[in-house]
């Protein structure tokens, strides 16, 4: 590439961020399971109010990057990381950061729907109510708004009572995105949110994600690369720990710069 060439791209790039918020920033991450060197000098910006999808083939790191952005891969006995990762300019991986102060900005979805074991008025009031929150008029109204967001209220609002379990697969993940949602979070982490629903209910949480990436940033990651073109503004594509290439989703996906991201979305390997 020319230097005008590189003036004129870094322009582009610059120009099309510049409104744009950063909200998680990750510099030179590394991490290890014991011997495993499972993340490999990860650098990546997570913007406000997009969609990040991270794609790549199974067992490339997407769900332990996604489970350092709340801290949740420190379950883990053997884990090991260097490098820093800041959400809203705080260094979270130090250790003076209190991890309490992350879960409550940043909720998080998981592959299989798993609400507790209780009433869907009581999955969504239980956040709340941990922070705190006591009066009925107020977890009241928070059930209702969460349960709205996740675009669920009117299917269940007279079912509150019942439990969870009642539900469908795809109602019971839309039950999970509005129990993220009543602690008012900035982020939302979804670990491959519909790879166990129908095609019907994929189509449903995607279209809410759409949706909630007016008020949300979220970071998916997904093995299902048509789901990533359609629902996502930016694609970190990522192969054995490392990122190949990060870029907006519409180049990711008709003009990629690394002949590996080609590969793998052409279905060539993965
Ligand atoms: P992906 O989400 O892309 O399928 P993972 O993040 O789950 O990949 O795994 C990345 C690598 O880390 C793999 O080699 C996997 O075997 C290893 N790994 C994941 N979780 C653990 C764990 N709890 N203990 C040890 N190794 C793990």
């Amino acid at each position: 590439m020319s230097e005008e060439e590189a003036t004129s791209e870094v322009a582009a790039t610059t120009k099309q961020n510049v409104h744009k918020k950063i909200v998680y920033d990750t510099k030179d991450l590394n991490l290890w399971y014991g011997d495993t060197h499972a993340l490999k000098d990860i650098n990546l910006s997570i913007y406000e109010k997009e969609v990040t999808a991270i794609i790549g083939p199974s067992g490339c790191g997407k769900s332990t990057y996604l489970k350092t952005l709340n801290r949740m891969v420190e379950l883990v006995p053997s884990v090991k990381t260097s490098g820093v990762i800041t959400y809203k300019d705080k260094s979270i991986l130090d250790k003076s950061f209190k991890v309490e102060d992350l879960r409550t900005k940043v909720g998080m979805v998981f592959q299989k729907p798993n609400p507790f074991p209780k009433s869907i008025y009581e999955n969504i009031a239980y956040g709340p109510k941990i922070h705190g929150i006591r009066n009925k008029k107020i977890l009241d109204e928070i059930v209702e708004k969460s349960l709205r967001g996740a675009s669920i209220w009117e299917e269940v609002k007279d079912r509150l009572k019942e439990n969870a379990y009642g539900l469908s697969g795809g109602q019971q993940q839309r039950i999970c995105i509005a129990r993220c949602l009543a602690i008012e979070p900035d982020v939302i982490l979804m670990d491959e949110p519909t790879s166990a629903l129908d095609p019907k209910s994929t189509l449903r949480v995607e279209e809410l994600i759409q949706e909630l990436k007016k008020d949300y940033s979220i970071v998916i990651v997904t093995h299902n690369m048509q789901q990533a073109a359609r629902i996502s503004d930016r694609t970190a594509f990522f192969l054995n720990g490392e990122v190949v290439e990060y870029d907006e989703t519409d180049k990711i996906f008709t003009n990629p710069s690394d002949n590996r991201t080609e590969d793998y979305i052409s279905g060539r390997f993965g």
